[in-house]
């Protein structure tokens, strides 16, 4: 029986979740690291990326937009006034519209539909809030190691390096035990070490 202690990992029993707080990306204006940042793990809707290399800053509320539809009769002649404005930043209360059939100018309610746009990133593993690609990602063996911050991968890290791994809650739902199997196999554990160790120094 092993009872060396500094083997075992002594982790909190975190869910993963507790880390979507801060997530490393790359910086969509000069690809160097930048940070997002958001207060509530479960809403994003204050989430902040910032980039101290470029000093580029994007706020989560900026990437709100608004469709705007009508689909109405004309007061005037009856026929459909079918209308969308897509893509504004701000949502739209009345609307002034010629009908298309009889010229007659009437004031309208539009239907707004909020939604949410993101950068296209080509990458598998973005943050939620803003779609970049996360900086600490690498490929080990034909599989994408990554984590969202330094705190994740510090802890992935001592996972890995650990011999005992002991079940830490009773439903497996803590980040570790969740980890992808490629990671938590023995004889991979040397490979995923080396590229953890190259992620934490980049
Ligand atoms: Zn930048
Ligand atoms: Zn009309």
């Amino acid at each position: 029986m092993e009872h060396n202690s500094h083997l075992r990992y002594s982790g909190l029993a975190t869910v993963r979740r507790s880390y979507m707080t801060e997530f490393i990306v790359e910086c969509p204006k000069c690809r160097s690291a930048a940070f997002v940042t958001c207060d509530n793990p479960y809403s994003y809707c204050n989430g902040k990326l910032a980039c101290a290399n470029c000093s580029h800053v994007e706020h989560a509320e900026s990437l709100i937009r608004y469709r705007v539809l009508i689909k109405k009769y004309c007061n005037n002649c009856g026929s459909t006034i079918d209308y969308t404005a897509p893509e504004l930043k701000e949502r739209i209360n009345k609307i002034n519209i010629k009908c298309p059939a009889c010229s007659a100018l009437q004031e309208l309610q539009p239907r707004n539909e909020q939604y949410q746009i993101q950068y296209k990133s080509t990458s598998k593993v973005n943050d939620p809030i803003f779609s970049l690609p996360l900086w600490l990602q690498t490929e080990v063996k034909g599989n994408l190691l990554w984590a969202y911050n330094r705190r994740h991968l510090q802890d992935i890290k001592e996972y890995v390096e650990s011999k005992l791994r002991e079940r830490q809650t009773t439903r497996y739902t803590t980040m570790v035990e969740r980890l992808p199997t490629f990671i938590k196999v023995a004889k991979n554990r040397s490979a995923i070490l080396k590229v953890v160790e190259r992620l934490i120094n980049k």
